[in-house]
């Protein structure tokens, strides 16, 4: 096995067709925030494990340009990367020449309140006795240190630009082409291969949805005032608007709306859009100063109500999208991997077939069920703020109103936004 270093699609080419199919127990399709954690997880362990991902994120050294794409992760996602001893590597970047960068802003206050009126909740990390409430961190650094981890594992080879072309489900293994002539086979195929997944197309696991006809808005800015270690958001009519503060002193922005007022955004030019997002914003931080690079991501809710299927299960946003306005579908997605990896591991140790049918089913009756209630938790907040029925408003303000003034209420909910609560995976528990 290659182990160490990514074997190059070109490389691989070479070898390619004359030889037999490479044999392994679990091949992941997809080297994302999520796939590579369950690459990590299953890294040291009893199964022989591929990770194919076609674009491979490098090491990222200081000073590289912030991404546009974040994430809040929840202490319960900090706890999985602290043992699976990726973290270090995503909070401090190291360079050749010595330098180190924080990359990672924990924050510890979060602000929401209601564009159209008085309701206001304020979480603070020290009132539920944790360091701090999540950590805000780019999704390219998360990947490029998972990633890099994977390295220090003999069991698990990474097929970095490889793209599975083919697959064919039998009833004892699954056999993979990849788009370089490369055949695999495994016993167990997992997709982490995001939201429009091929994994689950070729295993017929169906999804159920709809679009939300919104877009969210992407991009860092720098604000008069500090961000205060901060995630603030505000509901607006057309959708909530988040800032979330980064290592460097600005913020990340999440603006979600409809897609023509996000269409308009995106025109807009730099001081143009300042302009809008600091009045949207009630200025609540002053001024926008800065404005950096724009983008847009169509916004869904989609759930696959079978996440298994024979010789195949489904991870992340391959199972489950989530509104972004409460920062938990990487969340959600971290906790499905960390829970397959343990029940793949007793599996292994107990010499059964990790691909077996059963086996699976123990995987998806445990997440399945705390994702749903995530996935219905967000849709139903997002369509409360969403709705500019004057019931509905009272409703939001109220209620806003009444759990920042009940601290047991308060608290709970805090507690399930960090991951601390439910049937946690023994790796989202204390190291
Ligand atoms: C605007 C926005 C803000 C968000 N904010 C947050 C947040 O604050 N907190 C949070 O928890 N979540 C957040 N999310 C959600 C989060 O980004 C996703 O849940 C997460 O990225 C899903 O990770 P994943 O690894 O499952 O899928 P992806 O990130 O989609 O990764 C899939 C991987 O599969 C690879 N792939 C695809 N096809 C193939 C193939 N055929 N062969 C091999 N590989 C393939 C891709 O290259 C990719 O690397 C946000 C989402 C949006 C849109």
């Amino acid at each position: 096995m290659t182990g160490h270093r990514p074997t190059p699609a070109t490389d691989a080419a070479e070898r390619a067709a004359s030889s037999r199919p490479a044999e392994y127990d679990v091949v992941i399709v997809g080297g994302g925030m999520v796939g590579a954690a369950l690459a990590c997880a299953l890294g040291d362990g009893a199964l022989r494990v591929a990770l194919i991902e076609p674009d491979w994120v490098a090491p990222l050294a200081p000073g590289a340009a912030v991404e546009a794409r974040v994430s809040a992760l929840t202490c319960a996602s900090q706890r999985i990367f602290e043992n699976l001893g990726a973290w270090a590597a995503m909070h401090t970047l190291h360079g050749a020449d010595g330098r180190a960068e924080t990359r990672v802003c924990a924050y510890t206050g979060m602000e929401v309140w209601d564009a159209s009126g008085p309701g206001r909740i304020r979480f603070d990390a020290a009132a539920v006795g944790e360091p701090a409430l999540g950590w805000i961190v780019e999704n390219r650094v998360v990947q490029a240190a998972l990633l890099a981890r994977l390295g220090a594992f003999d069991n698990v080879d990474t097929l970095a630009g490889a793209r599975v072309e083919r697959c064919e489900l039998h009833a004892d293994a699954v056999a993979l082409a990849l788009a370089d002539g490369r055949e695999l086979r495994a016993r167990l195929l997992v997709g982490a291969d995001g939201a429009a997944s091929r994994v689950r197309q070729w295993a017929r696991l169906d999804t159920a949805g709809w679009g939300y006809d919104q877009r969210a808005v992407v991009c860092a800015v720098r604000t008069a005032q500090p961000h205060g270690h901060t995630a603030w958001q505000r509901f607006l009519p057309g959708g909530p608007l988040a800032f979330l503060p980064l290592f460097d002193g600005r913020c990340s922005i999440v603006w979600s709306t409809t897609p023509a007022a996000a269409e308009h955004l995106l025109g807009l030019d730099a001081a143009q859009f300042a302009d809008e997002l600091g009045s949207a914003f009630g200025r609540r931080l002053g001024a926008i100063e800065e404005v950096g690079a724009r983008a847009a991501f169509p916004l869904r809710l989609q759930h696959t109500p079978h996440y298994v299927g024979a010789r195949v299960a489904l991870i992340g946003d391959a199972a489950h999208v989530v509104h972004p306005l409460a920062g938990q579908g990487a969340n959600l997605g971290l906790l499905d991997a960390a829970a397959l990896a343990e029940v793949l591991l007793a599996a292994a140790a107990a010499g059964h077939d990790p691909g077996a049918f059963a086996v699976l089913r123990r995987y998806e009756r445990w997440r399945k069920g705390d994702n749903l209630l995530m996935l219905a938790a967000m849709d139903g907040l997002k369509r409360l703020f969403g709705s500019p029925l004057a019931p509905l408003r009272l409703v939001r303000n109220v209620g806003l109103g009444l759990v920042d003034a009940c601290t047991p209420a308060k608290t709970a909910l805090a507690r399930r936004a960090m991951g601390l609560a439910g049937d946690l995976p023994r790796l989202a528990r204390t190291a």
